[in-house]
């Protein structure tokens, strides 16, 4: 198996075909490593854009890529991913930071094959989490690439950032300095159709507290002090992606709001659960006397 760590460059523009905004790949770079990490080829192209001509602002400003450079030295993107394909072999596991490229790709192979399959990737992973874990890093808020190339001390002084061949460079610098075979092993995936699949399901927070995969026992909640199984004191409401209702502990009088949320995700029912003790109401004796 080899490592192939790629990058692309993309100019948005409205489509008719794809019915909306569309991302059109204009550059494609990418380098390879073996299995000791030692490094073994680069590939770069460009790709005359064919949905739209004209290169946004967005573009023109962060690529410094110029409609010339894509008219003149640009092949076709069917032609550019199968001289990609030829270079990459059949056995690649292809990196990139953040599963955006990866999307973008698919996106692109969909508009001009007809679907989102990859024909070069025997394996995929998204480095960006395993980077920002290997780093000690907080992986709540997504890191971008140069603030990991900073915090690493790796210059991108000489490469041109935003330009595909470079920021693969970049990519595999930081790659490279904190690889370890058996930490990157779960990060890697085979890519099969259950891949695919996996990558375009789009989860979905349930809202119909009837729904046949909501479990009643997972809306059932027990005292936090004394584990007394609660009362609930008001009907389920739908309320910023959560069913929410209020609860009594009957037998230390202790109000709370509980909060459930059932995401349907590609492998299933995903449950979040919380209890939350209410402020003490400012009367508490006028109500509890009847
Ligand atoms: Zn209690």
């Amino acid at each position: 198996m080899k490592y192939i760590i790629m990058d692309l460059e993309w100019n948005g523009a409205y489509s008719k075909k794809a019915h909306g905004y569309f991302n059109e790949i204009i550059e494609i770079g990418a380098v390879a490593f073996d299995e000791a990490m030692q490094p073994c080829g680069t590939f770069h192209e460009v790709i005359t854009p064919v949905v739209s001509k004209k290169l946004s602002r967005i573009v023109k400003d962060l690529t410094h890529i110029t409609q010339e450079e894509l008219e003149q030295n640009g092949g076709s993107f069917e032609s550019v991913m199968t001289a990609f394909e030829a270079w990459a072999g059949t056995d690649a596991a292809v990196l990139t930071w953040s599963n955006t490229d990866l999307l973008v790709l698919m996106e692109n192979f969909t508009f001009f094959k007809g679907e989102p399959a990859v024909p070069f990737m025997a394996y995929y992973a998204d480095i960006q989490p395993f980077c920002q874990k290997r780093m000690g890093e907080d992986t709540s808020q997504q890191m971008g690439l140069s603030r990991a190339c900073e915090q690493l001390g790796i210059s991108a002084e000489n490469s041109a950032l935003h330009r595909a061949l470079d920021d693969s460079r970049l990519t595999a610098k930081v790659f490279v300095r904190l690889f370890d075979a058996e930490a990157f092993a779960p990060y890697l995936r085979r890519v099969d159709e259950d891949f695919y699949k996996r990558i375009l399901y789009k989860p979905v927070v349930l809202n119909d507290i009837n729904h046949p995969l909501i479990k009643r026992s997972d809306l059932a909640f027990s005292c936090e002090s004394c584990g007394t199984n609660l009362h609930r004191k008001s009907k389920w409401i739908f309320r910023s992606r959560h069913f929410c209702a209020d609860f009594l502990c009957r037998s230390c009088k202790k109000v709370y709001t509980g909060r459930v949320q059932y995401k349907q995700t590609y492998d299933g029912v995903e449950v979040r659960r919380r209890l939350k003790e209410k402020e003490k109401a400012v009367k508490p004796e006028a109500s509890e006397a009847e």
